[in-house]
């Protein structure tokens, strides 16, 4: 991918753990690697095609004085997510925050934090078999709409689907939907399982009745096999319910480990049943 470099960008503000920090303030230096495709900007030469490296620096600006935190991984952090926020061409970016004058009594050039942050694909299955279930699913749709984290949802129709595993419930109400994220698969099953949570999902059974359920099927290419999680969800190509309404958003979608795209395995399910 392309580079947009700023490279040590002197920002005079007020982080730090000490209190004569918070007061005082320091000179700190901001490097910026914005990845961004600039193919078209350079066919075409219109800047409103590119990133505007001048308002980045705006906002870094803005960000890092208009805030004043503890650490700088937090100042990196905080500035990153702006910039991935408010610049849509940029899918990611390294920040590196240096601090010379850091409070250190020894001899030092500078102390520096480097991150880097950027837009990731999600693809997220959606199921309900108690209570309101189009309810509780539209809710979780909009909690994560409303997150700072996610943008560009992407939701399938719903459909009914007959229960899977344990067969004494109710009809399941299904779904699917594609976004983008900023959060590691990590950080987004955390937030899936505290809008599960807002629910009142309780893990009792299972397999068994739940009045929300977020499973995280695919994760850009990524393939993770953790206790906590499994990417590509470890059932999902044995699960109608699931690949039916992956198959509306994202027919093309290629299964890392199995390199078959989502319209291929549902094609496999369908002919086997
Ligand atoms: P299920 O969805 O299989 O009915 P649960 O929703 O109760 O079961 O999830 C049980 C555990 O599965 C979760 O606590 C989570 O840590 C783990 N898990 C592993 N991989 C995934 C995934 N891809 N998506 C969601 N949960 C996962
Ligand atoms: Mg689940």
């Amino acid at each position: 991918m392309d580079e947009i470099r700023i490279d040590n960008l002197r920002i005079f503000a007020h982080h730090g753990v000490f209190e004569h920090e918070n007061i005082n303030g320091q000179n700190f230096y901001v490097n910026a690697v914005l990845y961004t495709d600039t193919e078209k900007a350079g066919t075409l030469d219109k800047l409103e095609l590119s990133t505007d490296y001048g308002s980045v620096c705006g906002l870094i600006h803005e960000t890092m004085t208009e805030n004043t935190f503890k650490l700088i991984e937090t100042t990196a952090q905080k500035t990153a997510l702006e910039i991935l926020k408010k610049f849509p061409l940029v899918e990611s970016v390294d920040i590196e925050i240096r601090k010379p004058e850091a409070p250190i009594e020894m001899d030092f050039e500078s102390v520096s934090v480097k991150i880097h942050r950027g837009w990731h694909t999600a693809v997220i299955a959606l199921g309900s078999n108690i209570g309101d279930r189009r309810n509780y699913i539209e809710n979780a749709v909009r909690q994560l709409e409303n997150s700072e984290y996610i943008k560009d949802i992407e939701v399938s129709d719903l459909i009914v689907t007959k229960p899977y595993g344990y067969m004494e419930q109710e009809d399941f109400l299904n779904g699917a939907l594609v976004c983008r994220t900023v959060l590691s698969p990590d950080g987004l099953l955390d937030l899936l399982h505290d809008i599960e949570n807002s629910a009142d999902r309780k893990r009792e059974i299972h397999w068994g009745p739940r009045t929300l359920d977020l499973d995280l099927i695919f994760y850009d290419n990524a393939v993770i096999d953790t206790p906590k999680l499994t990417v590509p969800h470890v059932d999902m190509y044995n699960r109608y319910f699931v690949l039916k309404p992956v198959c509306q958003l994202v027919p093309y979608y290629r299964h890392p480990v199995l390199n078959l795209t989502v319209s291929q395995l549902l094609e496999r399910l369908e002919k086997n049943d």
